[in-house]
Formats: C-alpha cells, sequence, structure tokens
C-alpha cells in the first residue's frame, strides 16, 4: 500500500453548497464531502444539514439537498439506513438501498452517499466501480471499510481510498473497553492513553484488505465545527453532513 498525499480544498457548488474535496481528484470519479456551509437551516443546525431525524425542519433539509444535488450533477443519490453495523449493498439506481453502512455502484453517474457528524465517511474508487462506508467506531472495529472492498469486483491493488472529514485521535477520548478493543484489533499504534485515531483503523482495515492507495484528508470534526457537524462537540442538536462518490460516466469531467 502507498500512503496516498492528496490534500483538500474546499469550493462551492452554483448553488452555494460548500464541499472539500481531494486534491488532486481521482480520475474519473468525483468525491464531495460536503461541509455546513452554504445551505437554509438555521442555529443549530445550520446551515447545510441534511437529516431530518435531528429536530431540523423538512422544507430547509429539502432545500439543502437540492443544492447538494445541483452539485453531484443533478442526480439523485442512493443511500442506506444506517444502523453502525458492517453490511455492504451493491446497488445500480438511486434511493433508499436497505439497511446497512456502505454502498458500492458501477453505475456511472450515480452518486453514493452517507450522513455523518464525526463518523468517518470512506470514498473508494476503482477503474469501474465506486463505493462509500460510514465508518464510526463500531463499523470501523467491525470492519465496515475493508468489507466495502472486498465485495468491489476489481483487483484492491487498483483501488485508491479516501479518508474524509471526521473525528481524529485529538478530540475523540472513549472508554477503556473500546480503546482496548481497537488496540487488540488494528495495533498499538491507533491507540494513545484512552484517545483512538478512527482514520489510523481505518487506514489500516485498508491496507489488510489489500488497497493499493490510501489517502486521508486530515480533517478533524471536532476540531473544525466552523466547517462541519460535530456530535462529540456540539451534542444531539446538531446536523449531518452529506459524502457522496460517483464515478464519472465515460468522455464526461
Ligand atoms: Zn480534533
Amino acid at each position: 500500500m502507498r500512503a496516498g498525499s492528496a490534500a483538500w480544498t474546499d469550493r462551492a457548488a452554483p448553488g452555494g453548497a460548500v464541499f472539500v474535496a481531494p486534491e488532486p481528484e481521482p480520475e474519473g470519479a468525483r468525491i464531495r464531502f460536503f461541509t455546513r456551509l452554504g445551505g437554509v437551516s438555521e442555529a443549530p443546525y445550520d446551515s447545510l444539514n441534511v437529516s431530518t431525524r435531528v429536530g431540523d425542519g423538512e422544507a430547509a433539509v429539502s432545500e439543502n439537498l437540492s443544492r447538494i444535488r445541483g452539485a453531484l450533477e443533478g442526480n439523485t443519490s442512493a443511500w442506506v439506513r444506517q444502523v453502525a453495523g458492517d453490511r455492504v449493498l451493491r446497488v445500480a439506481g438511486s434511493g433508499l438501498a436497505g439497511e446497512g453502512d456502505a454502498l458500492v455502484t458501477e453505475s456511472p453517474g450515480l452518486p453514493l452517499v452517507v450522513a455523518v457528524a464525526d463518523c468517518l465517511p470512506v470514498a473508494v474508487v476503482g477503474e469501474r466501480e465506486v463505493a462509500m462506508a460510514h465508518s464510526g467506531w463500531r463499523g470501523t472495529l467491525a470492519g465496515v471499510a475493508g468489507n466495502a472492498v472486498r465485495e468491489m469486483d476489481e483487483d484492491p491493488a487498483d483501488l485508491r481510498a479516501y479518508i474524509g472529514p471526521g473525528i481524529r485521535e485529538c478530540c475523540y477520548e472513549v472508554s477503556e473497553d473500546i480503546a482496548e478493543g481497537f488496540a487488540d484489533r488494528f495495533g498499538p499504534e491507533v491507540v494513545s492513553g484512552r484517545n483512538v485515531s478512527l482514520p489510523g483503523s481505518v487506514a489500516r482495515d485498508l491496507e489488510d484488505s489489500g488497497v493499493g492507495e490510501v489517502n486521508d484528508l486530515g480533517l478533524c470534526t471536532g476540531c473544525r465545527t466552523d466547517l462541519f457537524y460535530s456530535h462529540r462537540m456540539e451534542g444531539p442538536r446538531t446536523g449531518r453532513n452529506l459524502a457522496a462518490v460517483q464515478r464519472l460516466p465515460r468522455g464526461a469531467g
């Protein structure tokens, strides 16, 4: 495995939705880690919240999703009811795919999305397929990112993974039991005292799965509540950020 060197840039789509993307972007695919900026929701959900399950209004969320769709070539996304597990769903069209925490597709143009507030979004790009995983502490321990890689019908050595904004070791103290679980599963280097590195753990899982290149964008949601929602820092009354990956139709982009 190579450690990729992608940095990140932030940009606003024409409708106003602000996202961060890897720099450089992978060829033939788009990755959009949407921030909390550029939407219409009011505090404490300001402003590009995508969840109605946190107390925000339907009309605001609907407008936010419409702005996000505009930033995804107008395409409607495929999504899952996230349950913090390790199940991967292969999809060919938009809409709710079922219960699970990762999606894989070979359909050009179809965005795969997850909603997060501290949990890591992990995008994987291959020659023909893309995948997106939602990896919080439970999903990370269960190996959801590695499962997504194994569901892809590609040589893992050709895959590039992008670990998006999420809570990092600096802001993520957990119970002794959970910290021990991470050290047992991924090695002592992912734990410091009771602070756990979710990105380090996911990178190890991807490496063990044979992924050719792993890029960690290095953004901490706990440190950057100006850009992202953070459940740990802001409590339950905060929004959810959307993360999206889509393979571009041949000849586009
Ligand atoms: Zn932090």
